[in-house]
């Protein structure tokens, strides 16, 4: 495998069942010797399981305690880094600065935006209220209202994420026609020395390039960005490492020389393989 995958979902995370033992196994069999977990942690979010508990909750105390285990456990060998998908809306910026300072123990945080209106675009009702072309404007919007009050990440995820739900998906998607919202999105995140990520989780959900596109990551690299982490978004073992040959392509033709991993909230910047060991 290409890249440390960045961005990965386990038992922790209410949409996943995989066992962190699996995951780690999967990983090594597939040559990763480090990757960093990103379970889900969304801030007041909307919706409810049928017990009354708020999803996308991460049970900190007991994630923390199970890798730390598993860490010691697996190293040397392996590198295991703890990371979270922190979920932000607009109304929860000041949750999410309190969220980083509090939890320095953090190796990487990514910073997703899932909700937009109290809706979540995972369901047909998000763009029957605002139909595709304005429910992406919409999507884009709200990080950058999230961007004005939150910025202690270390990446922003899956940009585009929202493409993945539009009933004609990226048939009509062109960054171009959002483009003074991105170039303030990738402004901010820039200027305050986040980064952004590259999820090729999109590819085993009907679209057929990764998050953002390949205009966006260009954009990204002209206005100087650097920082940028390679993750997959899975939520089972076997989609580990999923498209990084993909992603490789795509860093390489936007420009890139390095991506990135952290350690302790910590940027390091590692040479972009040039091939032959997808
Ligand atoms: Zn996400
Ligand atoms: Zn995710």
């Amino acid at each position: 495998m290409i890249f440390p995958d960045y961005h990965l979902h386990s038992e922790f995370s209410t949409d996943s069942t995989a066992a962190l033992e699996e995951i780690i196994r999967s990983a090594k069999e597939n040559g990763l010797t480090s990757l960093c977990l990103t379970d889900h942690h969304d801030l007041d979010f909307p919706f409810f399981d049928k017990d009354g508990n708020m999803e996308f909750q991460l049970d900190l105390p007991a994630y923390h305690k199970t890798l730390a285990k598993l860490r010691d456990e697996v190293a040397p060998d392996f590198d295991l880094r703890i990371g979270i998908e922190l979920g932000i809306m607009p109304s929860t910026v000041q949750k999410g600065t309190a969220f980083a300072k509090d939890h320095t123990e953090l190796d990487f945080i990514i910073c997703s935006t899932h909700i937009v209106d109290g809706m979540d675009p995972y369901y047909p009702d998000y763009f029957e209220k605002y139909g595709e072309a304005d429910g992406y404007r919409r999507y884009f919007e709200v990080i950058l209202e999230a961007l004005r009050g939150y910025t202690d990440f270390d990446v922003y995820g899956h940009l585009d994420y929202v493409v993945r739900y539009g009933p004609n998906k990226n048939k009509f998607y062109d960054p171009a026609d959002y483009r003074e919202i991105f170039e303030e999105i990738l402004k901010i995140i820039i200027d305050h020395g986040r980064g952004i990520e590259l999820n090729t989780g999109s590819l085993y959900r009907g679209l057929d390039v990764p998050h953002p596109h390949i205009d966006l990551l260009k954009l990204y690299k002209e206005l100087g960005g650097e920082i940028i982490t390679v993750g997959s978004d899975a939520h089972t073992p076997d989609r580990i490492g999923y498209g990084f040959d993909v992603a490789r392509d795509m860093l390489l033709a936007a420009g890139f020389t390095h991506y990135t991993t952290f350690k302790n909230r910590k940027a390091e910047f590692h040479p972009i393989p040039q091939g032959g060991n997808a």
